[in-house]
C-alpha cells in the first residue's frame, strides 16, 4: 500500500472504530507514517481474495482491542503462506537447458502466487488434462514430441536396437511386434525377444536380447491387428 492507500485504509478503520481517529495533524501524520512503514509491502487488494479492509474489519468485529498494523500484517502473512502451501511449481515454458531463465520463471510464478497476482497451480491441474497448459509450453512439447529430445533419441539408438526397431516400425505404421507375447521365445508383451546361448555340453549358458522380434511374433501382431480392424467400431 502506498501512503494514499494507507490513508484510505485509516479513514475506513476510523469509521468503524472511533478510537483510531487522530485529530491532531501531527499525530495523524505520525500514525500514517507508522502504518506506511509497517504495511508498505502489503497490497490493499489482490484479484484473488485478499482485501486489507476485510482484514481490518474482521479485527474490529471480533476483538475488543484497538487495531494495530500487526492485525493487518498477520492475516496477510497467513494468506501468503496458505497460497504458497497450495502451489505446485508448474513446468516453466522456457528452454529447460537455459538454467537461469528456468529458475527465474519458477521464482516469478511463486512470487506472483504469494502476492496474490496469480492463482496457485495445484498438482491436480498437472495430472488432469492439459487444458490449462501454458501455450508457449504446449508448442515446445509439440516440437519435441517426447521427454527424450530427437537428437538424444538418435544418439541412443545403437545402444537399444530393439527399442529403435520398434520406434521405426511405429513411425512406418507397421504393427508393433512387442505388443504381443512371442510364441517362440515366450517373451512377455513389451519385452524384447531373447536368444539363448547354448554351451557346448548342452546346458543353456545365458540369454541375450535380440534386436529384432522373432518372425512368428511379428506375424502374430499383424494377425491381431487385422482382427482388431475387422471388428465393427461400436465403441
Ligand atoms: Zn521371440
Amino acid at each position: 500500500m502506498d501512503r494514499r492507500e494507507i490513508a484510505a485504509l485509516l479513514a475506513y478503520i476510523g469509521r468503524l472504530d472511533q478510537r483510531t481517529i487522530r485529530t491532531d495533524p501531527g499525530e495523524a501524520r505520525d500514525q500514517l507514517a507508522q502504518w506506511h512503514a509497517l504495511l508498505g509491502d502489503v497490497p490493499i487488494v489482490t484479484p484473488h481474495g485478499w482485501d486489507a479492509r476485510v482484514a481490518a474489519r474482521q479485527h474490529i468485529r471480533t476483538s475488543p482491542y484497538q487495531i494495530l498494523p500487526a492485525d493487518v500484517a498477520r492475516p496477510w502473512e497467513s494468506y501468503r503462506r496458505d497460497r504458497l502451501a497450495r502451489h505446485t511449481d508448474p513446468t516453466p515454458s522456457v528452454d529447460p537447458d537455459d538454467q537461469a531463465a528456468w529458475s527465474a520463471e519458477l521464482l516469478d510464478t511463486r512470487h506472483a502466487v504469494a502476492t496474490g497476482a496469480a492463482q496457485p497451480a495445484q498438482a491436480r491441474a498437472i495430472t488432469s488434462g492439459r487444458q490449462d497448459i501454458d501455450p508457449k509450453l504446449a508448442s515446445r512439447l509439440r516440437e519435441v514430441g517426447s521427454c527424450i529430445p530427437p537428437a538424444a533419441r538418435a544418439a541412443l539408438a545403437p545402444w537399444r536396437p530393439a527399442r529403435a526397431a520398434r520406434e521405426v516400425a511405429l513411425t512406418q505404421g507397421l504393427p508393433d511386434a512387442l505388443s504381443v507375447r512371442c510364441p517362440w521365445c515366450l517373451a512377455q508383451p513389451g519385452e524384447s525377444c531373447r536368444r539363448r546361448q547354448v554351451h557346448p555340453d548342452g546346458g543353456a549358458r545365458r540369454t541375450t536380447q535380440r534386436a529384432t522380434a522373432h518372425p512368428g511374433r511379428l506375424d502374430l501382431a499383424i494377425a491381431q491387428r487385422a482382427e482388431q480392424d475387422q471388428q465393427p467400431a461400436t465403441a
